[in-house]
């Protein structure tokens, strides 16, 4: 992409209504507009994120068996009366009325919907494990919109919904959710910990919460430095209906929580202090990005979701749900990772792989040297941003660090006529001269 081609709005000034540094930069960056309170417009540098994002979340729930569906954001009230959760929800969920006075509502979560799904098109527990995902925009009339798209009205939300025959069925769905989970923040490049966690009106008996740690969270948090320390290893680890893999999953699993992590909600002061000793206690704050609950039959019993057992009697099917806040992800990223220029984003979302910097536009030596790194760079899949621009040379290293490449090719005649060109690495900030050639193998072009 051309940067004079591109619809790139940076601002120079921080907005004032901005309270936290991903809000701000977000606006700064020229990828979010305000419409309303907790409402956005994504342009086209962050909706390039957004959907970088929702990618590797897809890719992670296929791999672990969930098929994806598309559910309306509009639905029916009486989906809500038969759960009892439509007077039950309150003034968070927005209700529409249609021309013929049909109560409708814009879905704050889709347990009901995928219910109405499941009851209609399953009948045998030989269909059975089934998890159904789908990536859509939600709508929560929140009290206090604010901090950009972390609390948002409209936002975009991964919700998965498992069926089972059992809870221990239901429980491994459970686990592979929660390994899904790992394995997705990991390749974002965030370090989430799980906690256990209240299960507000999803409801449930087992839930927990999915937290980056960052000091401008909205949860309270406690937890055993180990969560610090460790990194999850279970790349390996199977997805397969087997025993086997079963065991295995609920041995990674429990190893894995094994150490104390709560959040404000169902932190207990006293186990907290006879588990961790006191050097390993940590207290904070985190953005909650993820959210999973088992609930058992919460609403196959009350909308009649069943399937005939291998006896050939009916079973009220045993349910968790699984949401990741993918519009959220995009603030905790740069709450997670960001410097005084701006973003840093890690290379699994990076909208652009390279930018290009022109020092001199018009120049014939410096714009065919541009032509070919962008060439080669487009070739070879590095997705590159060229600013061939007519701004000044500081101006452009301000908007690429700003937007956060992670990799900056600065050319210009002066570097040329010595042979060499500067490859800028935007997390550690260090710059190299080497030649033109050179830059573009260590670049994969
Ligand atoms: P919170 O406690 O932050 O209000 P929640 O517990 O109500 O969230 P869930 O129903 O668990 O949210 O939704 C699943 C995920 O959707 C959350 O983990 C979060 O990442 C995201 N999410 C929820 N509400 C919002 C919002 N208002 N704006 C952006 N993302 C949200
Ligand atoms: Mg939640």
């Amino acid at each position: 992409m051309r940067l004079s081609r591109y619809f790139l709005p940076v601002l120079k000034e921080t907005p004032g209504e901005a309270a936290i540094v991903s809000h701000q930069l977000m606006l700064r960056a020229g990828m979010i507009k305000q419409q309303s309170a907790g409402i956005y417009s994504w342009l086209p540098l962050g909706l390039k994120v957004l959907n970088k994002i929702a990618a590797v979340v897809r890719e992670e729930q296929d791999r672990s068996g969930a098929l994806e569906i598309l559910m309306p954001t509009v639905q029916g009230a009486d989906l809500w009366r038969e759960s009892s959760r439509y007077d039950a929800y309150g003034a968070e969920m927005l209700r529409i009325t249609d021309r013929h006075d049909r109560e409708l509502l814009f879905g704050p979560t889709a347990e009901e919907v995928v219910t109405d799904i499941f009851r209609t098109h399953v009948r045998s527990y030989r269909d059975l494990p089934l998890n159904l995902y789908n990536i859509q925009w939600k709508f929560r009339d929140e009290i206090r919109p604010r901090f950009g798209v972390m609390r948002g009205r409209e936002f975009l939300m991964k919700d998965a919904y498992s069926f089972d025959l059992d809870e221990a069925g239901a429980r491994d769905a459970y686990r592979k959710m929660f390994i899904a989970y790992l394995r997705t923040f990991q390749r974002l490049g965030l370090r989430a910990v799980p906690m256990r966690a209240d299960t507000g009106p999803i409801g449930g008996d087992l839930s927990h919460e999915f937290i980056i740690l960052a000091p401008t969270g909205e949860s309270g948090v406690f937890y055993d430095a180990a969560y610090e320390e460790t990194d999850w290893q279970g790349s390996a680890i199977s997805f397969d209906n087997t025993d086997e893999a079963r065991t295995g999953r609920e041995a990674a699993v429990n190893d894995f929580i094994k150490a104390y992590a709560a959040t404000d909600e169902m932190h207990d002061q006293a186990r907290f202090e006879a588990e961790v000793p006191a050097e390993r206690r940590r207290e904070g704050r985190g953005i909650e990005v993820g959210h999973i609950f088992f609930f058992g039959t919460k609403y196959s019993e009350p909308m009649g979701a069943k399937v005939t057992g291998p006896d050939g009697k009916d079973v009220k099917v045993q349910m968790g749900s699984y949401g990741i806040g993918v519009s959220r992800l995009v603030g905790g990223i740069i709450e997670a990772s960001h410097d005084d220029a701006g973003i840093i984003w890690p290379d699994a979302v990076a909208p652009f792989g390279v930018g290009i910097i022109n020092l001199k536009p018009g120049d014939a030596a410096a714009d065919a040297a541009c032509q070919q790194a962008y060439d080669a760079l487009d070739k070879a899949g590095r997705d590159p941003l060229y600013d061939d621009t007519s701004e000044r040379a500081g101006a452009k290293f301000a908007t690429m660090d700003l937007i956060g490449i992670p990799k900056q090719l600065i050319i210009g005649p002066r570097g040329l006529a010595a042979g060499v060109v500067e490859l800028k690495d935007r997390r550690s900030g260090e710059r190299r001269e080497l030649s033109l050639d050179a830059a573009l193998a260590e670049l994969g072009a």
